[in-house]
């Protein structure tokens, strides 16, 4: 497998920084999770488009211009000869000395591309739905850090993971300061009661996901439901009608319960299902093509 490393394919093995790079000493860098389908890469622009944001909130020069960027995610698929893959794209702030100061790096912002296959929860969670609890470590407030910086800073959300985990389940639902339901550690969560669906806004501290994206459009122009972005309670989630999660990592995938109350009936919902399969015929026929 090769790893795109500043500019040059080299062997996994091989492919290292530096122990001063500022993303490994303080997460002081960015990041985004892309996927292949069938030959194409799922919405590369946008992907492209959110890192070159969150470079710009936090100062980072990507030292290529963004056509170059997605040439080198193409070129790194074709290299490993992968029609469907996870892309990871990380840009740190390069190397520097110990401290934090920015200024220090020398270096510039190190490029990675990693190209594998990840499946984020079991197989077999996609039939039968995934069970979900309300943890204790909170999103961190958005005038902190804002949700929408992919950062490499994700200890908030690894210790909202290893609750979960600790208590028997694969995911965890987020809460902001106040309390509200905002995301979960890698996925947005979405909720349908009553025929329409909700989602928590940005403003609540969720990352504008680009899979939650897709599914507020086929949800709207596909399936001709309302979609409302609004605040979400945990009531909300225990009263729903039908609850699932979304990400890159996760694709679309159905909670049946959450903190132990079933939600309905306790099987995945039927729109889920149908977001699913909607979802499934976009990713395999748009993209930007692999050639
Ligand atoms: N929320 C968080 C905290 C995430 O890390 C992710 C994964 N990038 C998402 C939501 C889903 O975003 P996307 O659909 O763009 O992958």
């Amino acid at each position: 497998m090769k790893i795109y490393l500043d500019g040059k394919l080299v062997e996994k093995e091989d492919a290292k920084i530096s122990v001063f790079d500022h993303g490994l000493l303080y997460g002081d860098g960015i990041f985004e999770g892309i996927r292949a389908y069938n030959g194409r890469v799922f919405r590369l622009k946008e992907h492209l488009d959110r890192l070159w944001s969150s470079a710009k909130a936090i100062n980072i020069k990507i030292p290529i211009q963004q056509k170059d960027m997605e040439k080198a995610v193409i070129k790194t698929l074709l290299t490993n000869k992968l029609c469907d893959a996870y892309i990871r794209l990380v840009v740190t702030r390069g190397s520097g000395d110990l401290g934090l100061d920015p200024r220090k790096c020398i270096t510039p912002p190190s490029i990675i591309i990693i190209t594998d296959n990840i499946s984020l929860y079991p197989e077999e969670l996609y039939e039968k739905g995934m069970d979900v609890i309300t943890v204790s470590t909170r999103r961190i407030k958005q005038d902190s850090l804002s949700p929408n910086i992919k950062s490499l800073n994700y200890l908030n959300n690894i210790l909202a993971k290893m609750e979960a985990i600790r208590s028997g389940v694969m995911e965890a639902i987020m809460l902001n300061a106040e309390g509200y339901v905002v995301e979960c550690t890698g996925d947005n969560i979405f909720l349908m009661k009553n025929g329409v669906l909700y989602t928590p806004p940005g403003s609540e501290g969720a990352l504008i996901g680009i899979t939650r994206d897709a599914v507020i459009e086929l949800a709207k122009n596909k399936l001709k439901i309302p979609v409302r972005e609004e605040r979400v309670s945990i009531y909300n989630v225990y009263t729903s009608d039908e609850c699932f999660l979304t990400g890159t990592a996760a694709e679309i995938i159905p909670v049946v319960s959450a903190d132990s109350r079933e939600i309905a009936d306790g099987s995945p919902g039927k729109t889920t299902v149908k977001l699913i399969k909607e979802f499934k015929n976009l990713t395999r026929l748009t993209g930007t093509p692999i050639k």
